[in-house]
């Protein structure tokens, strides 16, 4: 079972990065109010996620580490078919089978908290008494210490970290109601408080994209028929030269999309942004039986039912909001 983990793992485990996104979303599944996550070299040594939320029953905590019951990979010809769809049920089987891994967790009104541990080895894990507060802490140490030829396609720990980095910003974006914390080697990077009023919403931007992002840009709110856009669109003097500052998100997941980045370029262009990149930090809502996310789990990509009507709608409501803004 260990040999299929493994190979699971080089599809969901490709760096520290993914490695984070798993547990922050296991996090956030657990309905956490509160993530501190801790990473030291870049996350190659040491990735650590403390959460609150309602933490794993101690009878279920071995069978969080193993493969779901009904094991995915079954033949070489699923192989692919569990690549695409994200594995589901695998994620925290997978980074045990390439690290050092440390599950502790305790549920609600449990007097003892308690942590099973595994080294990448294929062993039947125990169960130890631990302390901790009602949550669970997930700690990832020395990742790919047993697939080296996994380990020499890292990159410098500050690339690393960049991409780790990046991926709690996006999920910090999409739970404004979440606090999170992210420190590497110690120091603080990132320190977001729960955003319970706007104030704190746009607050919570500044630190996520930079305060001159905030300052910069037109914040937007807009509604019609049955479609909500709202969010910060960066203006012209918002001069960005590093990487992209492009978050949408629908219906609170980051998506990226071709008609989505159609429209907003195509508002940007007609407004005498020329030349210039957009940069935005959006949220679309609109009724979840009109719009499948889950196209890839990976991928980011949306089906809109009427992608006619969205496009539109977009281009409008973003065409009038920049336009009123010309000199
Ligand atoms: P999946 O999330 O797809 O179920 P994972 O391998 O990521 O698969 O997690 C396995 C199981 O472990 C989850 O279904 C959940 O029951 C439990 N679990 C993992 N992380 C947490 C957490 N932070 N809080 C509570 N339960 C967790
Ligand atoms: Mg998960």
């Amino acid at each position: 079972p260990r040999l299929a983990n493994q190979i699971a793992a080089g599809e969901v485990v490709e760096r520290p990065a993914s490695v984070i996104k798993e547990l922050l979303e296991n996090s956030l599944d657990a309905g956490a109010t509160r993530i501190d996550i801790d990473v030291e070299e870049g996350g190659v040594k040491l990735l650590r996620v403390r959460d609150d939320g309602c933490g794993i029953d101690p009878d279920d905590l071995p069978l969080a580490l193993s493969r779901h019951a009904t094991s995915k990979i079954v033949e070489l010809d699923d192989l692919e078919r569990v690549a695409t769809l994200g594995f589901r049920g695998e994620a925290l089987a997978s980074v045990s089978s390439v690290s050092r891994l440390t599950l502790t967790s305790a549920i609600e009104g449990a007097e003892q908290a308690w942590q099973v541990e595994t080294e990448g080895r294929d062993m039947q894990p125990r169960v130890q008494p631990a302390a901790h507060p009602r949550g669970t802490t997930v700690e990832v140490r020395d990742l790919f210490f047993n697939t080296p030829a996994r380990r020499k396609f890292l990159r410098t720990e500050k690339t690393e970290f960049s991409h780790l980095e990046e991926v709690v910003k996006r999920l910090a974006l999409s739970r404004f109601d979440v606090a999170f914390n992210l420190r590497h080697n110690g120091k603080p990077v990132l320190a977001l408080r729960a955003a319970q009023s706007e104030a704190e919403a746009r607050r919570r931007v500044a630190s996520v994209c930079g305060p001159a992002f905030v300052e910069q840009s037109l914040q937007i709110d807009s509604e019609r028929g049955g479609l909500r856009l709202w969010g910060w669109v960066g203006l012209p003097t918002f001069s960005r030269s590093q990487a992209d500052l492009q978050y949408f998100y629908v219906n609170g997941r980051l998506i990226r999309d071709k008609l989505v980045a159609h429209a907003v370029r195509q508002a940007y262009r007609d407004v005498l942004y020329n030349g210039r990149h957009p940069t935005f930090v959006l949220f679309m809502e609109l009724d979840p039986a009109v719009v499948d996310v889950n196209v890839h789990p990976t991928k980011h990509e949306v089906r809109f039912r009427d992608s006619r009507m969205v496009h539109d709608f977009l281009f409008s409501t973003l065409h009038r909001a920049l336009a009123e803004q010309r000199p």
